[in-house]
């Protein structure tokens, strides 16, 4: 069995505060908010990040995608969102199961990046 902290979250091994299941996606809020709505959507079968996803993942990349406006409109940010993936060092990825970060709340998030 995996040891990956978001595999064991998808087992049910380590508690989550759930917002959405099916087949091969879940999704829960983020322990550590960086804005109001803060949630994050994992696929339950481990993939890494996209640096190491495959066309066979295709069909859950685009679910996690397709899910993303009704949890936000569920989940206090109805009026838009915005969706962060961190890949790899260079994206800054500390949880090495792909997981999609949908952040918003009743005000705008703020700029995309710090310009370097
Ligand atoms: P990233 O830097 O993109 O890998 O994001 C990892 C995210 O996982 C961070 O926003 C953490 O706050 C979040 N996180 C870490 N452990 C947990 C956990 N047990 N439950 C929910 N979120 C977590
Ligand atoms: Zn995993």
């Amino acid at each position: 069995m995996s040891e990956c902290l978001f595999c064991r979250i998808a087992r049910g091994e380590i508690p989550a505060r759930k917002v959405f299941e099916d087949e091969t996606v879940l999704a829960f809020h983020d322990i550590n908010p960086a804005r109001p709505m803060h949630i994050l959507v994992i696929p339950k079968r481990h993939i890494e990040s996209l640096q190491t996803a495959t066309e066979a993942d295709e069909p859950v990349l685009g679910h996690m995608l397709g899910i993303a406006n009704r949890l936000a409109e569920e989940n206090g940010s109805p009026d838009g969102f915005r969706v962060i993936i961190n890949n790899g060092r260079v994206g800054g990825q500390e949880v090495s199961h792909l997981h999609a970060h949908v952040v918003g709340g009743p005000e705008p998030v703020g700029p995309m990046l710090k310009r370097n």
